[in-house]
């Protein structure tokens, strides 16, 4: 079966690589764990056998069918055929302990599939992924630096990132154009920092960071008047990225103040 480009199929064949993934993410016997995107089964036997029990979801036909009859699977596999922008996480841990999820994930939705995932994160332990090396860089970028920005903050209001270890496009068949690397997320069910509503947040980052090389002054003009900046303790003749992420969260209150203050007022 060739690899089906629409899905992003690289399919890891490196051992190394492959132990080292398992070890980080050292799941238990017990434990809720559920694979994204087992492709050929790179992850998949070994995840089984260390835990027992796995969930898998998979959106190719052909690789489930496959999966579903190979004799490699010591303990329960079940498998979600399914698109994973399409899943229930929530569901799928109804009572039970939170979910442990890994996969080496299709690059061409892992930003929108971190975002479903973090807007679910109260069934989620952690997540140990592989995605684009840049995606990571940006993921865990610091303030001031070119790869802080807009999926930086979004993310920290809701999880810790860390990033593990790199990986060359030689561990995959096909090999990708681009590096990767794996990373470690933990959320946590309470933002990590005040910022009101995620829409305020939203719009603030976003309106921040469209353009990069201005102030803050000027690229929040539309949205908030100096006086509310400089109301944070925040000095509005700033770069974006030069802000904390705790910085951009009480940007997004006073926003939400604005918003919520009755008509008439103002
Ligand atoms: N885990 C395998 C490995 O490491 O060799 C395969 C990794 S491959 C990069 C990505 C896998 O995700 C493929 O099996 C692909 O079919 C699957 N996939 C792509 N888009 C998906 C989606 N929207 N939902 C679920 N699985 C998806």
């Amino acid at each position: 079966m060739q690899p089906r480009k629409r899905f992003g199929q690289h399919f890891l064949h490196d051992p190394g690589v492959i132990r080292r993934i398992l070890d980080a993410v050292a799941p238990a016997s017990g434990q809720r764990v559920v694979e994204i995107g087992p492709g050929r089964g790179a992850l998949t036997w070994s995840l089984l056998e260390r835990a027992g029990t796995l969930e898998a979801i998979e959106i190719d036909r052909d690789l489930a069918a496959a999966l579903a009859v190979d004799p490699r699977g010591h303990g329960r596999l079940t498998l979600h055929v399914q698109d994973v922008l399409r899943t229930d996480f929530v569901g799928l841990r109804g009572d039970g302990p939170p979910l442990r999820i890994v996969g080496n994930l299709p690059y061409n939705i892992s930003t929108p599939l971190l975002f479903r995932l973090l807007e679910q994160r109260e069934a989620i332990a952690d997540l140990h992924a592989m995605l684009q090396k840049e995606v990571v860089e940006r993921m865990a970028a610091e303030p001031g630096s070119a790869d802080y920005g807009r999926l930086t903050v979004m993310i920290a209001a809701y999880a810790e990132v860390q990033p593990l270890f790199e990986v060359g496009p030689g561990a995959f068949r096909p090999p990708p154009a681009v590096w990767s690397a794996v990373v470690r997320l933990r959320p946590s069910a309470a933002p990590r920092f005040a910022f009101g509503t995620p829409a305020a947040l939203r719009a603030v980052v976003t309106g921040a960071f469209s353009a990069r090389r201005k102030t803050l002054r000027n690229a929040l003009k539309a949205l908030l008047p100096v006086t509310e900046i400089e109301a944070c303790g925040i000095d509005p003749g700033l770069r974006p990225e030069t802000l904390a992420p705790a910085q951009f969260g009480q940007l997004a209150l006073r926003l939400q103040g604005l918003r919520d203050r009755p008509l008439g007022y103002n």
